[in-house]
């Protein structure tokens, strides 16, 4: 039976303005149609969220489900039970959040392979995932401890086809240094051309698409030259960096509540403290160039989890709009994703993957952390409509 979802503001997400007493009409996993509340059925089972903004579920193209804000290596030298029991934890609080799709761009023992298989099992709740299994990384690169340490293009090659052994949606490879990782330099190449052309290659060939960990540095030429998918950070990218990532049409994944938070949050290391300090600063002048030359964006919090909107804050401070940010934060997510026709906005025909904020967030970007209902795939998740709050 139709669900009919009477909308205070909504937001599709399209581009077009606000509009007022809407109607979606979900059918089993989708949206058959928007239409204005006065064309409500008697008798049609109503969700009311009259008082709220609604809007598309939100698609976090950067995240780690095992992995928090703090000391990165000491948390991924828990066993495997442990790491899931987070993984499992943070799934389920992401998708409250109201984010409905997410990339894992790395997690060691191929936990988000699982955690994707029980949530489509309906074991536990979580987001859509798209999954990478482990990130490919020099001997002693940056997240060692996290990922498949590989050297060499043919095991280069060998590792990306176990990872796609494992059944992942993309290939992770870290391209330059990073901040969590002690002694790593953020923008030092860590493959050489040859290896990071091999693992795009490889991936290629194969139907994946390759995100790159690229904090700067000149590791950008080769990936961008291979054909790299996104590039993820880029908070040390020059102008010049910024000029070839446009040109090339590359998606440039933001994520600057993670290191906004590492800045001062105690339990990080010191050394991710101090890079993470010195390395934001250089972020805003980023993401205005990125702005002034049209790069594609789209964000996600990394392990800072659930904060779209200190992303989406990032982004209008260096000169979106808010509504092309909270683009950024759906459609430019779902393209990023492969699923900009089934996701990403709301819309006839897509999938029912709606949530409601409560306040405007186009006024107040704080209204994103307020999510009093979820629904995924047409199956509502979460909701405190109707409960006091
Ligand atoms: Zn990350």
């Amino acid at each position: 039976m139709a669900k009919y979802i009477k909308c205070g503001t909504l937001i599709d997400a399209t581009g077009a303005g606000l509009a007022r007493n809407k109607l979606l009409v979900v059918e089993g996993d989708r949206i058959a149609a928007v239409l204005d509340q006065a064309d409500t059925p008697l008798g049609a089972e109503v969700i009311d969220l009259g008082g709220y903004t609604v809007m598309p579920g939100m698609i976090d193209c950067h995240e780690h489900l095992s992995l928090d804000v703090g000391d990165e290596a000491a948390q991924m030298s828990q066993p495997v039970p442990y790491l899931s029991m987070i993984a499992v934890v943070n799934a389920e609080k992401i998708l409250r959040a109201g984010i409905t799709t997410m990339r894992d761009v790395g997690e060691k023992y191929f936990i988000d392979v699982e955690i994707k298989r029980g949530i489509e099992a309906g074991l536990i709740k979580g987001p859509r995932l798209l999954t990478s299994g482990h990130p490919l990384i020099r001997t002693g690169g940056h997240a060692h401890f996290l990922g498949r340490e590989t050297d060499g293009v043919s095991d280069m090659r060998k590792a990306v086809r176990e990872q796609l052994k494992q059944g992942v949606d993309l290939i992770k490879i870290m391209v330059s240094g990073g901040m969590s990782t002690k002694g790593s330099l953020p923008d030092s190449q860590e493959f050489s051309d040859e290896e990071i052309f091999a693992c795009i290659d490889e991936a290629r060939r194969n139907g994946r698409k390759v995100a790159a960990h690229l904090h700067g540095g000149p590791g950008l030429k080769p990936a961008v030259a291979a054909g790299v998918h996104t590039v993820e950070h880029g908070i040390l990218f020059t102008e010049e960096d910024v000029k070839l990532v446009a040109e090339s049409g590359t998606w440039l994944i933001t994520t600057v509540g993670v290191g906004e938070v590492a800045e001062l949050d105690p339990a990080t290391p010191p050394h991710y403290r101090e890079k993470a300090s010195r390395s934001n600063a250089n972020g805003l002048q980023v993401r205005k160039w990125a702005k002034q030359y049209g790069v594609k964006v789209a964000v996600g919090n990394d392990t800072n989890h659930c904060r779209m909107d200190m992303e989406a804050r990032a982004l209008v401070e260096a000169g979106w709009s808010p509504m092309e940010a909270l683009q950024a934060l759906t459609i430019r997510g779902a393209e990023v994703c492969g699923m900009a026709e089934r996701t990403g906005t709301l819309e006839a025909g897509k999938l029912a993957d709606i949530i409601a904020v409560d306040g405007d967030p186009l006024t107040d970007l704080a209204a994103l952390r307020s999510v009093p209902f979820v629904m995924k795939a047409g199956v509502v998740e979460f909701s405190e409509i109707g409960q006091a709050r």
